[in-house]
């Protein structure tokens, strides 16, 4: 019996398989009244599950996790508590890995591809002929904090120059409180329609600062697919057309025509991500 699970900031979804991987389970937790290890706990006191993958909205390497803005970690060394305590197998990785190894699937990429996502950040990770492409430190990728242009306001990592400081959910609502444009609810959109200055070059940054991030990844990683996810281009797709018009103006013709730029068609790619963790093989 398998687990798969999506631990988000908020809350735990996980999915329970025989081993003929039909489904015979869903459960929905609350991370805020307990933490993740109790809520694996509790799965494992109701199913004899035996492997587990699970998609983290946080930092991880080698079954450790290392960083997690959101969710509330009891014990850092999850991979060996659960196999020293209970004797089962358990995978983790970063949600976006999860979710690109899910796309790969989906639109069966045969060689390297890329998973995109502007949410409240920007990050992207790669796979590589069917493998996470990891880095040193698992963090290859991290294509929010590749240098871009000075914003006014500076990025969650504190640098100025990062990407995602001028494309990315939580750029654009801090650029426009700074600059008091009185912007609420349909940024993008709003700030098309403003007559203010300020508003055209907080549009023109984003606009310009995906393309050039996607440029990069064109250019260093040659993929044959990236697919673009996440809340803010969901609620924006014309973002997919506009990087399909314009990306060739930065970054290698040659490349460029071999990558076919796409919107995500799954919904919970970080879930399914999650199930194909268990019997993955670097
Ligand atoms: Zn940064």
């Amino acid at each position: 019996m398998i687990a798969a699970i999506d631990a988000g900031g908020t809350n735990i979804r996980a999915q329970i398989f025989d081993d003929q991987e039909k489904l015979i389970g869903s459960e929905f937790m609350n991370t805020g009244e307990r933490g993740l290890i109790e809520a694996i706990e509790s799965l494992l006191a109701k199913y004899p599950i035996k492997n587990i993958g699970i998609s983290y909205a946080g930092q991880v390497h080698n079954g450790m996790i290392l960083a997690s803005p959101n969710i509330q970690v009891d014990e850092p060394h999850i991979q060996a508590y659960f196999w020293d305590r209970h004797r089962v197998e358990l995978a983790i990785e970063n949600d976006l890995k999860c979710a690109a190894l899910a796309e790969y699937r989906y639109w069966g990429c045969k060689s390297a591809m890329i998973a995109a996502s502007i949410g409240t950040g920007f990050g992207s990770a790669i796979i590589d002929h069917g493998k996470i492409f990891r880095g040193s430190h698992n963090l290859a990728g991290e294509i929010g904090h590749a240098p871009y242009r000075y914003s006014d306001i500076p990025c969650g990592c504190g640098n100025h120059f990062c990407i995602e400081a001028s494309c990315s959910g939580s750029a654009l609502i801090r650029r426009i409180e700074y600059h008091q444009l009185g912007i609420k609810d349909d940024l993008l959109e709003e700030l098309k329609l403003s007559n203010d200055p300020k508003a055209r070059e907080i549009l023109d940054h984003f606009h310009e600062g995906l393309l050039f991030a996607l440029g990069s990844l064109i250019a260093t990683v040659n993929p044959e697919l990236i697919v673009l996810g996440g809340g803010v281009i969901h609620k924006n797709p014309y973002l997919v057309d506009l990087a399909n018009e314009q990306v060739e103006r930065f970054t290698l013709q040659t490349a460029r025509k071999q990558t076919k730029i796409v919107l995500s068609q799954l919904e919970e790619a970080p879930l399914l991500g999650a199930k194909l963790l268990c019997g993955y093989k670097e």
